[in-house]
């Protein structure tokens, strides 16, 4: 299984830009370097839709891309880097919220992408929290798999279920960018809550 075309659509810096269409969303978020770029651009079979490494912290904008003529993926800015200025900040959470406020009843499902060698910070609970209220599905892509030895794996994914408290209909799905695996299963999973499968 594999998305086939990925076309940018437009960036949308405030809520005028917003993309207001009936097609399903899904909305991927993640703490800067957990790696949504590279999961992204894994996903769609391209090297460079997202851009990883992107300076962090210096975008702050929700890209939009149509994949298959059939779905969004919406690519929120990353957040949690450190140096980031006050200023960015703010204007990030100003962004997210007003984000939230007029399309969080029109995604379809939210990604949230986390390393699965790390505790979710505080940040990525925020985030999830955004989802919870907004309604949807959630998938939560433990990236990086590739990093842990095999017998890391389930306390790394018991971790994260545990601070995310997650629930039965929620989706943990460990992944790796780098090497694909978890791919097909995040895909499948994505196309289903799309009603695309
Ligand atoms: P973003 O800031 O969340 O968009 O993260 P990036 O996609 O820019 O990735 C951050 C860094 O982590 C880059 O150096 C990537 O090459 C690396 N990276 C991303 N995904 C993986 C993965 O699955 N495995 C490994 N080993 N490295 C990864």
């Amino acid at each position: 299984m594999q998305f086939q075309t990925a076309e940018y659509v437009r960036s949308a810096g405030s809520p005028e830009q917003f993309l207001r269409d009936p097609l399903p969303k899904v909305v991927f978020a993640g703490r800067s370097n957990a790696g949504k770029s590279s999961v992204i651009n894994r996903l769609t079979g391209r090297k460079n839709l997202a851009r990883v490494g992107a300076s962090p912290g210096k975008t702050r904008q929700i890209n939009y891309f149509l994949i298959d003529e059939k779905l969004y993926l919406v690519d929120l800015p990353g957040y949690g880097y450190a140096k980031v200025s006050k200023e960015e900040r703010a204007r990030w959470a100003k962004l997210m919220e007003r984000f939230f406020r007029d399309e969080g009843g029109r995604v379809t499902a939210g990604v949230l992408i986390v390393d699965i060698r790390h505790k979710p910070t505080a940040d990525d609970l925020t985030m999830f929290q955004w989802f919870r209220d907004a309604g949807c599905p959630l998938v939560i892509a433990a990236n990086k798999l590739d990093k842990l030895k095999k017998r890391e794996v389930e306390p790394a994914l018991a971790l994260i279920r545990d601070t995310l408290q997650l629930r039965g209909g929620d989706t943990l799905i460990p992944f790796s960018a780098e090497k694909g695996g978890g791919k097909e299963e995040l895909i499948g999973c994505l196309l289903s809550l799309c009603g695309k499968a």
